[in-house]
């Protein structure tokens, strides 16, 4: 198992298949990118196959979701999650995309095995989309959105990052998009991982602020929060339910205490959380010939040096030196 020293067991694998996006969103990535990771200090297929083998038969991982990056930009994603799908005992597949291209891929990945999948939608509007994500691609993403619902990837979650004075007023006509359609929308607060260091707390449109917006056109009830486990999301059922609508309110409300999440880069690091400020080489030990027992060591004591927090309320809080992009959201 990969447990840490206060209590907690990580089950839930995160991996990042590449750290290049087709977007630019602003609390992301600067708009002219970043210096992207070499070709060769990239996991391979195989690699990545290899890593995900180990968590499931030694390391007691229960649920693999492959990221960002735009996980969609690796070609051989199709067959990473069909290698993945015939792990045993099979874990549970899951994607977090922007959307674009998921219209031509949405089919083949619910049949390779995907499970269920993420889109992020930040707006509504064709004109916000293009000043938030500097690229003219909201069209893609909404017909990426169907093709998943079509595909049988339901239920379909849609996550949103709001920005003051950008996409602040659009928390209850999303709702209502994602209500119309059987999407489950959740809101993440914006968090101090942007590659440009320009988070500022008080710039940030917060959980209460959400929960108040839509509070004034919805009736939202909490959902029990001890059915909550490790779900990053407290959800509230609207108007009655069986709709749901969730906030992930990691600096304001955050719940490092339930976490149960390990994350791997597409550079073959393992990180303990989010915000860690070290990370563990499996890549190396791996092409230097490590045995499978040898990568799950290095991997347990990664998780074992787990913190009990992230920190980031914390007066000497510093941002981690990879942004969101290169570590996998
Ligand atoms: N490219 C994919 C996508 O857009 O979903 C996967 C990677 S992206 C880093 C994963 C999620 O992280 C997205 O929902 C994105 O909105 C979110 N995200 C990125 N930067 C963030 C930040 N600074 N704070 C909160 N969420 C962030």
């Amino acid at each position: 198992m990969l447990a840490d020293s206060y209590g907690r067991i990580a089950t839930d694998l995160r991996v990042s298949l590449t750290d290049r996006c087709n977007l630019r969103c602003a609390y992301c990535m600067p708009p002219e990118g970043l210096d992207w990771l070499p070709a060769p200090t990239l996991l391979t297929d195989d690699e990545v196959v290899r890593l995900a083998r180990i968590g499931v038969e030694r390391l007691g991982i229960t649920e693999i979701r492959y990221t960002g990056g735009e996980p969609l930009l690796r070609r051989g994603l199709p067959g990473i999650v069909a290698r993945t799908a015939a792990l045993r005992p099979r874990p549970e597949i899951s994607l977090t995309t922007n959307g674009i291209g998921l219209a031509r891929l949405a089919g083949p990945l619910a049949e390779a095995g995907l499970d269920r999948i993420n889109v992020s939608l930040d707006t509504l509007r064709p004109d916000v989309f293009r000043s938030l994500a500097k690229r003219d691609r909201l069209a893609d993403v909404l017909a990426g959105l169907a093709a998943a619902a079509g595909a049988g990837l339901a239920p379909v979650k849609v996550n949103t990052v709001l920005m003051r004075g950008v996409n602040s007023d659009e928390a209850v006509p999303l709702l209502r998009f994602c209500l119309d359609r059987g999407y489950q929308l959740r809101f993440i607060e914006q968090m101090p991982l942007d590659a440009q260091h320009g988070w500022r707390r008080e710039n940030m449109v917060t959980a209460d602020e959400i929960l108040a917006a839509l509070s004034a056109e919805f009736s939202l009830t909490p959902d029990d929060s001890r059915t909550r486990g490790s779900a990053p999301a407290e959800t509230f059922l609207v108007d009655g339910g069986p709709a749901r609508v969730g906030v992930i309110s990691s600096v304001t409300r955050p719940f490092c205490g339930a976490c149960d999440r390990v994350r791997l880069t597409a550079d073959g690091q393992v990180r303990n959380c989010l915000f860690a400020r070290t990370e563990s080489n499996l890549r190396d030990p791996m092409r230097a010939g490590a045995s499978d027992e040898e990568l799950a060591g290095i991997w347990r004591r990664a998780v074992a040096a787990k913190l009990p927090g992230h920190g980031i309320n914390d007066p000497g809080f510093l941002q981690p030196a990879r942004p969101m992009s290169a570590i996998g959201g």
